[in-house]
């Protein structure tokens, strides 16, 4: 059925989606459309929150169905992720869902954010684990929750959030194999509402994640996250983020391009619109963005795939 609503093109903008309410839980609209979804950052300095800000509208215009802030771990964005996610829900635009990392936090201090988050209305949450972050010197604080899983059964016991989990269609790059992390994955999801994937280029390794979730009994639906390449450095950046090699034929059409960088962003939003079409073809649960704060690749993603109003 979301195969057909996608490819219909009646999940474009003026269609589907403006009978949506905008403040829901994302599960309840995930059972009602197809999703387009985006992933922002909290700025670090006031000129690049300001910057987000001007931002904004523009990525309203494609109407998502919503917006997820992250969290740095270790606490490091705990008031700026709080106030972008506060700020976005009062503006009405769209549905904000709050990323929570447990990594070095005691279970009190998740408590407390949570409770916040709930005395301020926002209903969803995405609970992951979290890393030590690289930029900052160890040790950390010991956490009181090893892993995500326990961090969604902690979320669901402070208030009916609808709760997502971060996947990883090739693996977690530290689990000792692939199928420990799938039977882990299943877990985690059992207990949420939805899954998010981890940034790759193959359809098959999206397929793949779906079909090994299906074998062990879990269909909740899983987003895939698309990441655009806009640079030659981010394509490093990126491999070394998820831990997954780039696929030689993606690096081969960015270096073809290079090294004239608008000719580079192009190879970059058209591999991403591919991908996108090929996802949409299969009858995914919806597209989410990592926007990088950068509006400009996933609103012409979007405009590609015939989801966002065309300028003139
Ligand atoms: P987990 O689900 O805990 O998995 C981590 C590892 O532990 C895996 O290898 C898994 O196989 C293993 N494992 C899981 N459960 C068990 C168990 N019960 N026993 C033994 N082993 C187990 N990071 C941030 O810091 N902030 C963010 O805002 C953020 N947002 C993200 C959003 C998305 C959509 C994605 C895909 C990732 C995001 N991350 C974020 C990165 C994430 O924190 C890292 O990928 C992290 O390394 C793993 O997080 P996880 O939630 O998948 O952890």
């Amino acid at each position: 059925m979301q195969a057909v609503l996608w490819v219909a093109g009646l999940r474009a903008p003026g269609a589907l989606l403006r009978d949506l309410p905008v403040m829901a839980r994302i599960d309840a609209l995930l059972r009602r459309a197809s999703s387009l979804s985006i992933e922002l950052w909290p700025p670090k300095t006031p000129e690049a929150l300001a910057h987000l800000r001007l931002s904004l509208p523009r990525l309203y215009e494609l109407r998502p169905t919503f917006a997820s802030i992250t969290y740095g771990a270790a606490g490091l964005t705990r008031d700026r992720t709080h106030e972008l996610v506060v700020e976005i829900h009062q503006q009405g635009q769209t549905t904000p869902m709050a990323h929570l990392a447990c990594f070095a936090h005691r279970r009190g201090e998740l408590v407390e954010i949570l409770e916040r988050y709930a005395a301020a209305g926002v209903e969803n949450v995405l609970a992951v684990r979290g890393d030590p972050p690289r930029d900052v010197p160890a040790p950390f604080e010991a956490g009181d929750l090893a892993h995500a899983v326990d961090l969604v059964e902690l979320v669901k016991s402070v208030g009916p959030f609808c709760v997502a989990v971060a996947a990883h269609p090739e693996g977690h790059p530290a689990a000792p194999d692939l199928a420990s992390d799938r039977r882990h994955l299943a877990a985690k999801l059992a207990a949420a509402d939805f899954a998010i994937t981890q940034f790759f280029f193959r359809v098959a390794d999206y397929l793949r994640l779906v079909e090994d979730l299906g074998a062990l009994g879990v269909d909740k639906p899983v987003i895939p996250g698309i990441m655009p390449i806009t640079n030659m450095r981010s394509i490093a950046r990126m491999a070394e983020l998820s831990g997954a090699a780039i696929p030689a034929e993606v690096t081969a059409r960015i270096e073809a391009a290079a090294p004239d960088p608008e000719a580079v962003r192009a190879a970059g939003i058209e591999i991403a619109t591919e991908l996108c079409r090929d996802l949409i073809a299969q009858g995914v649960p919806g597209l989410h963005f990592y926007t990088m704060n950068q509006v400009s690749a996933t609103i012409a993603i979007c405009e590609n795939l015939g989801l966002a109003p065309r300028r003139a």
